[in-house]
């Protein structure tokens, strides 16, 4: 029998660890990536992951801007100006004066709150770990403390969980979400190496939640941590028995109905809100592209009803503070028909927010356009992948070089911007492929790009693919018949010289970057010249190194970035 504390309903739930400025988010992201390379290389016999890995990064840090030896995205270059031309130190205390993506709201975190408070329990959400005095929290000292992987990594999990237990060991820590269901969802088929790893949670972590949803899971263990009762009779559960030993309990997948967790977002503590927020209004993925690994986890697709997505974004209008929603969708566009029921509700109504959503090139068309366009849809990420049709079909995107092409012109037409995802370096993908792909960029006039390096993993379809390709390695370290990791990362750092209609933000997204700035009064337009007038500096830093001060040319740049922050 557990005998854990727990004799309250405080629970806290820590939603998410965005780091305060770009040099922070882009070393922690590639700490994790060397660390895990580390942990994996005795696997890979003839292929140096850790060697690659590395290379990979001194590749990647091309994509950034760099003052005083600290690296960043247009965030921190306006933060830099701000601040009479000084890069802060952002800290809890001075985070609110400056522009931070730790400073938004996601959804996993509210609807927690929500389906906590339903139960019964007391939560306090940490939307962000770095913004949180963790220790000034635990002297109430709360029933648990619930950490949501979703967008936090399992390297972080550690760290946090580590700090509380020395804070106070008997507060049980419980980490769950998408994250832990992949890589704890061989239960007891994991790896010996893999279960090695998990044996360094032993005495931080105490239970897992193993399931894609969760919340049916976290409740039972809630209630058993109170009660004080066993542990092994709740389904999907992984937790240290005798000796440190993992125990797995039977999996139950939980189906919470899509309906039940629509946000009322009047009830939602104020603190919590934000002028952009996130709207869900679907679950799951009909497509298989070969590289994600999302469809295996939700592969049916669940939609909202009209009259509960009416109601939500009815609630969010009336807060009278929100001006632009994000819908989270994985495939806002994907069921024509479904979304031109939606857009016709959204227009019927007259809401006063802007919106934006992840969306398929291949489901933009001439009449859903002007529908977008008169719902206030103001950005669309698509992931178009590759301008090449071989790669296109390799992945099996489902979707034709000319399609995508059409989709960004009818979006620029309509004045909706947009943003594209490019997969570099999947197999197939040769220095030919990928100059299509920058011929695409520059030829569909697309607003904003992101190049992502490809990421394998045995989680993916392609890896059903991989002696055709030769492919061999882990995570971004990698080698198939065609590239290696390290050839993929130098074409990817070599894009933002190549291309000059279209920007990136580098290794920190775009889209958040817009969101947070049209949340902060910036118009779509203002955030357009801010990222040309960044790259613009970029390439004139590179020119001439900063050691020697600004060029006249960089300080001309800088000039006209300052009148648009103000
Ligand atoms: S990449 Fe997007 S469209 Fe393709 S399977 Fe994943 S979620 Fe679906």
């Amino acid at each position: 029998v557990r005998c854990m504390r727990g004799d309250d309903s405080r629970v806290i739930v820590i939603a998410m660890d965005q780091p305060l400025d770009g040099d922070r988010h882009v070393r922690k992201q590639m700490g994790n990536a060397e660390n895990r390379a580390k942990r994996q290389s005795s696997r890979f016999q003839g292929l140096d992951i850790y060697g690659l890995q590395k290379e990979v990064h001194k590749h990647l840090w091309n994509l950034q801007f760099c003052i005083d030896g600290r690296y960043g995205g247009l965030l921190d270059l306006m933060n830099y100006l701000k601040n009479d031309r000084k890069l802060p130190y952002l800290d809890p205390e001075n985070s609110s004066r400056f522009y931070t993506l730790a400073n938004m709201i996601t959804l996993n975190g509210v609807y927690l709150y929500q389906y906590l408070i339903r139960e019964g329990y007391d939560p306090l959400i940490i939307q962000n770990y770095s913004l949180t005095d963790i220790e000034g929290l635990l002297v109430d000292r709360p029933m648990a403390i619930c950490i949501s992987s979703t967008f936090v990594y399992l390297d972080d999990v550690l760290e946090m969980a580590s700090r509380i237990k020395t804070l106070d060991p008997e507060i049980p820590v419980i980490a769950g979400g998408i994250l832990i269901k992949k890589v704890l969802d061989a239960g007891s088929d994991l790896s010996d190496q893999t279960l090695e790893w998990l044996s360094g949670f032993y005495g931080k972590v105490d239970a897992f939640v193993v399931e894609a949803q969760g919340e049916i899971t976290l409740v039972r263990l809630l209630k058993a941590i109170r009660e004080k009762t066993e542990w092994d009779k709740i389904p999907n559960l992984a937790f240290y028995g005798e000796g440190g030993k993992m125990v797995f309990t039977p999996r139950q997948v939980e189906s919470t109905p899509i309906d039940a967790t629509a946000i009322s977002w009047d009830k939602i503590p104020k603190g919590y809100l934000r002028k952009a927020l996130p709207v869900n209004t679907s679950r799951g993925c009909a497509y298989r592209c070969r590289f994600c690994s999302y469809h295996r986890l939700f592969p049916k697709v669940h939609y909202k009803s009209l009259d509960v997505l009416r109601d939500e974004l009815r609630l969010v209008q009336r807060l009278g503070t929100v001006s632009h929603v994000r819908f989270t969708d994985d495939n806002f566009t994907a069921n024509k028909n479904r979304l031109k029921s939606v857009l016709d509700m959204m227009i019927k109504e007259g809401f006063d927010f802007t919106w934006s959503s992840y969306a398929r090139a291949s489901s933009v068309t001439p009449e859903l356009v002007r529908l977008m366009k008169a719902s206030r849809c103001e950005f669309l990420n698509m992931g178009i992948e590759s301008g090449s049709q071989t790669v296109l079909n390799n992945m099996d995107k489902r979707l034709e070089r000319a399609q995508a092409m059409r989709a960004i012109r009818m979006l620029s037409d309509h004045g909706i911007w947009s943003e594209g995802g490019f997969i570099v370096g999947y197999p197939g993908e040769t220095q030919e492929t990928f100059s299509e792909t920058v011929d695409f960029i520059e030829e569909s006039g697309l607003p904003y790009y992101q190049p992502f390096l490809f990421y394998y993993s045995k989680d993916m379809l392609v890896h059903k693919d991989r002696d055709r390709f030769g492919l061999e390695g882990l995570g971004r370290a990698w080698r198939h018949n065609t590239m290696d990791s390290s050839e993929a990362s130098a074409l990817i750092s070599q894009m933002i010289e190549r291309i000059d209609c279209g920007f990136t933000n580098g290794l920190i997204g775009n889209w958040e970057t817009f969101r947070l700035l049209r949340g902060e009064g910036y118009l779509p337009g203002e955030i357009f010249e801010l990222s040309r007038l960044k790259r613009d500096l970029q390439l004139a830093m590179g020119r001439s190194p900063l050691d020697r001060g600004f060029s006249p040319e960089a300080e001309r740049i800088l000039r006209k970035l300052e009148a648009i922050i103000g």
